[in-house]
């Protein structure tokens, strides 16, 4: 058995100052990824800095506006906040697409964007896998991967991001504060999950003992036309094998404006820039939607075993913002 610390602060400060003195220690929210990552040996902290009674628990306004969400909110709390179902619809229904009712009560909205991929392999401590083990090399590239990534991938990694909450705030531009051994600093959500390039055991831009204390979302009257649509292979308690989270302004069926991320497809949250480029003051038709969706996915590189997920991304995209328009399906 692996003996280790566990520890809690009364303060932010103290929490960060005791991961400093650890290399190999981990906050730990309400650790239902980490605890079961433990369990499989695949994570090994000597020392547990539990935060989920010390970074706030709550939804708040934000003036002008916006709103704040503490590190430590349970997921369910969020997603059934007025504010939330009412300003950022989608956010809620991201919520709500994942896990279970059990696991939501229990995890925060820190540990939900910080979970590690559910690829096979890196959950395997007997194969081989770069993220959990550089150097090792990628058992999926020849293995299974019908579920893992078509953009952004590297020879090294083909994971993808497993969370869905973080598709749909990368969508909303929301912004992450963090409080490191640096001090305090505010990270874009589009930032905040890298690719995997040849260092796929990196997650996050985060530095080692960083604390997420609270996530931002910005003013953005036209995310109350938003929704989160995830495709998986049952109706619950799976991960998604495409996602699309949709934001639209329309005005006499000409797209203002519009925000799209696209989720089970990369190793990040991936936002459609692309798309949302080539939407903008154009009509909000199916044609439009789909040649969107096509320049989106243009750069998509598959493997035998995932190709379906390109016009599965496509169909979901076209579907997604055709719902958003109010058209037909
Ligand atoms: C069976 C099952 C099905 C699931 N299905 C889905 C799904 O469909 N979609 C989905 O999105 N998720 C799904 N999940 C994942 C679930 O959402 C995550 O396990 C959960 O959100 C993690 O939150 P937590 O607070 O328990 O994190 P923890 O397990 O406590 O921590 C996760 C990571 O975050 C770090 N961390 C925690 N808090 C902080 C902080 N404040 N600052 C910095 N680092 C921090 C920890 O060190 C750790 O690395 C599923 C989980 C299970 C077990
Ligand atoms: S895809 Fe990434 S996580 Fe999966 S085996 Fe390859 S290196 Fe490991």
């Amino acid at each position: 058995m692996r003996t280790f610390r566990y520890e809690r602060s009364s303060s932010v400060s103290g929490a960060v100052a005791l991961l400093a003195e650890a290399p190999h220690g981990a906050f730990l929210g309400g650790g239902t990824n980490l605890v079961d990552l433990m369990k499989l040996g695949v994570a090994q902290p000597d020392l547990l800095v539990d935060v989920r009674r010390l970074v706030s628990d709550r939804v708040e306004e934000l003036p002008g506006g916006g709103v704040r969400i503490g590190a430590g909110t349970p997921n369910s709390e969020c997603a059934a906040h007025p504010l939330v179902r009412q300003r950022y619809p989608m956010v809620s229904q991201a919520l709500l697409s994942g896990a279970s009712g059990q696991l939501r009560n229990l995890a925060t909205t820190a540990g939900n964007l910080l979970q590690r991929t559910r690829c096979p392999y890196f959950q395997d401590i007997t194969t081989a896998c770069n993220k959990r083990e550089p150097g090792t090399g990628c058992s999926a590239i020849e293995g299974h991967h019908r579920d893992l990534a078509i953009l952004g991938t590297s020879p090294e990694c083909v994971a993808t991001h497993p969370s869905d909450l973080a598709v749909a705030l990368a969508a909303l531009d929301a912004t992450v504060r963090t409080h490191g051994p640096g001090g305090e600093r505010v990270i874009s959500m589009t930032e905040l999950h890298r690719l995997p390039g040849p260092e796929p055991q990196r997650d996050t831009v985060l530095q080692h003992g960083e604390l997420i204390t609270a996530i931002d979302l910005p003013p953005a009257p036209f995310a109350t036309r938003s929704h989160f649509r995830k495709v998986r292979d049952r109706a619950s308690y799976a991960f998604a094998l495409v996602a699309v989270a949709a934001a639209i302004d329309l005005a006499d069926g000409v797209v203002r404006d519009v925000r799209i991320a696209l989720g089970g497809v990369a190793h990040k949250p991936w936002r459609a820039y692309r798309a949302e480029e080539l939407l903008r003051g154009g009509p909000a038709d199916e044609e439009r939607f789909r040649q969107a969706a096509e320049a989106e996915l243009a750069d998509a590189r598959p493997m035998p075993g995932n190709a379906f997920k390109v016009p599965l991304a496509r169909n979901t995209l076209v579907a997604t913002l055709l719902d958003l328009a109010g058209g037909p399906r």
